[in-house]
């Protein structure tokens, strides 16, 4: 699985110019080839969405010292998971268990419970604010092996992914 970052240095992948701080702007994600990639657009060069993005989000560029870093939002996150889930593309599927993970690691997600047929075993999942379930196959990944991939996300998506929990420490995230 690969990911890609067409402008890491915060500048737009358009026009070129370096995004200054407080500036807004546009991060759309592209399928690739084996992955995903991110392009981000100035306000001038953004046209919307187009044929082929699979999801956008508007965003600030902060510059150091900046912290606390901005994050995307949940809902980018789990508009994102959703379209994964859409569409069963086999190829994507161990990036909706990853996803699955990150986001009962972040409580967007519960699990209801878990079944096990021929193909295998599934989880299926909650999504309080999206008001809807989801079945996602367990790839048996190793803890590194969703260690990587979330770190990858990360940086494409622009989320917070070493913390397991955002708001309260009660109970304990033990899925993976
Ligand atoms: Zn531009």
């Amino acid at each position: 699985m690969e990911w890609e970052l067409a402008s890491p240095g915060g500048s737009c992948s358009e026009c070129g110019r370096s995004f200054d701080d407080r500036q807004d702007y546009w991060s759309a994600i592209f399928p690739a080839e084996d992955g995903f990639s991110r392009r981000d657009y100035c306000a001038d060069c953004w046209r919307g969405p187009v044929d082929g993005m699979f999801s956008f989000w508007r965003t600030q560029c902060r510059r150091e010292p900046a912290p606390p870093k901005r994050f995307v939002n949940n809902e980018v996150i789990l508009e994102f998971f959703e379209r994964l889930c859409e569409g069963a593309d086999p190829s994507r599927a161990k990036l909706r268990f990853i996803m699955a993970v990150l986001l009962l690691r972040k409580r967007l997600l519960k699990e209801k419970s878990r079944r096990r047929d021929e193909k295998g075993v599934f989880w299926v999942v909650e999504c309080p604010a999206l008001g809807k379930s989801f079945e996602v196959r367990d790839e048996g990944l190793t803890e590194e092996e969703v260690a990587d991939v979330l770190h990858e996300i990360g940086s494409v998506l622009n989320v917070r992914v070493d913390e397991t929990h955002e708001t309260d420490a009660a109970g304990e995230a033990n899925l993976v």
